[in-house]
């Protein structure tokens, strides 16, 4: 933070002398100027007042850059190491699960079969909303609406009614935990609140054990292969053998969007976005020689470290943590197995060496695909790499 502001002010002080310099030529070259018009003394003003100009520009884009969210490098990772749950949760599910007596791992598990920890809150098949899947008749209640709500207790397509408004709550299921005035399912707190306080009052009312039949999770989404999947999370959750502490990369732990280094020096061959025929290009491809270094953009630990021969032959995936929320990872493919420094679940540091250069896989000449995945979707990497 000092050296952000120390940075900042060495900016201002640097314009300040600039825009000084640019009122002493003036000055200076004043009676210069008026004595004679001569091209020299036009063509200094101007590459003065040139220079001004990018000085002000690269202070303006220098301001845009340390506004970007940072990113809290922060996981609390399952005993099989295959799954992370986002670090900013944990207090949440921790605080909850105490208020309404439901244990957090319970709540956590929830979450991550639900929506994968919310990167998922597309509305489900049969109509469930958010973070934790409330059907929208249960969540507002069923009774009262018993007319409106077709079988599974999604409300009939000819009902239009809005979820977060208290005045449509008649004894649902909703909660309004963040006291904003809105029940809210796409809100981490109400919706998991809700569903500890589901989960209690079921476990109150049957008698049974969390993971019983006819029981609170399995009341939750009557299937047994759900109960399991749920029960199997509970367990991973309880007893996950490592707790990532912030990584101390060059960046303390804190990065930004806009601080991503190169993933490897080489010529951009192919474009974001590009249509390859039989599929949409998810990446970049950076060309270079056959054992060219390959770099982790950013701290991080490695989620995946195997083979796929039919595409990117071998592959690497680097997830960073989370930018406001959101999961950030990046991909690397096209690698020759016997050049990858990295095991799964090891930690990596910002421009550490990760891999060489590989022309394996489906692949037409020796090159890098790079990707950069924002919650579970490929977006452009040149949003997040240095400019060049
Ligand atoms: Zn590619």
């Amino acid at each position: 933070m000092l050296k952000r502001i120390a940075n900042y002010l060495k900016g201002k002080i640097a314009s300040l002398m600039v825009k000084q310099a640019i009122i002493a030529t003036a000055k200076k070259s004043l009676p210069f100027l008026i004595g004679s018009i001569f091209p020299i003394g036009f063509l200094v003003i101007l590459i003065i007042l040139i220079a001004g100009c990018l000085l002000s520009i690269i202070q303006v884009a220098k301001e845009k850059a340390t506004a970007m969210p940072t990113m809290d490098v922060n996981w609390i990772i399952s005993a099989d190491g295959k799954t992370m749950i986002p670090a900013q949760y944990l207090p949440i599910y921790q605080k909850l699960g105490k208020e309404y007596g439901v244990p957090w791992n319970l709540l956590a598990a929830i979450h991550n079969v639900e929506t994968s920890f919310g990167r998922n809150l597309n509305t489900s098949s049969a109509g469930a909303v958010g973070h934790v899947q409330f059907m929208p008749c249960n969540w507002l209640g069923w009774d009262y609406y018993k007319d409106k709500c077709d079988r599974l207790g999604d409300f009939l397509p000819s009902v239009h009614i809005d979820l977060t408004n208290p005045k449509n709550f008649h004894n649902g299921q909703a909660v309004d935990y963040n006291k904003d005035g809105k029940m809210d399912p796409n809100n981490i707190l109400d919706s998991v609140a809700a569903a500890a306080k589901r989960l209690a009052n079921d476990k109150k009312r049957t008698g049974k054990d969390w993971f019983d039949r006819g029981g609170p999770v399995w009341k939750y989404n009557p299937s047994d292969k759900y109960v399991t999947k749920v029960e199997k999370y509970f367990t991973l959750f309880a007893s996950q053998r490592q707790t990532a502490s912030p990584l101390s990369g060059q960046y303390g732990g804190s990065i930004t969007s806009s601080s991503f280094s190169m993933p490897a020096k080489g010529r951009y061959t192919g474009r974001f976005g590009e249509n390859r025929g039989d599929h949409i290009h998810a990446g970049i491809d950076i060309a270079a020689p056959i054992g060219t270094p390959m770099y982790a953009v950013a701290d991080g630990i490695v989620t995946r470290s195997k083979t796929n021969p039919g595409g990117f032959g071998y592959y690497v995936v680097i997830n960073h943590g989370s930018i406001g929320g959101k999961s950030v990872e990046t991909w690397y493919g096209h690698m020759y197995p016997n050049t990858v420094l990295v095991k799964l679940r090891m930690r990596v540091s910002r421009g550490q060496k990760i891999a060489e250069v590989g022309n394996n896989g489906r692949s037409s000449g020796p090159h890098l695909h790079f990707e950069v995945h924002v919650n579970g979707k490929a977006v452009e990497p040149l949003n997040w790499i240095p400019k060049r």
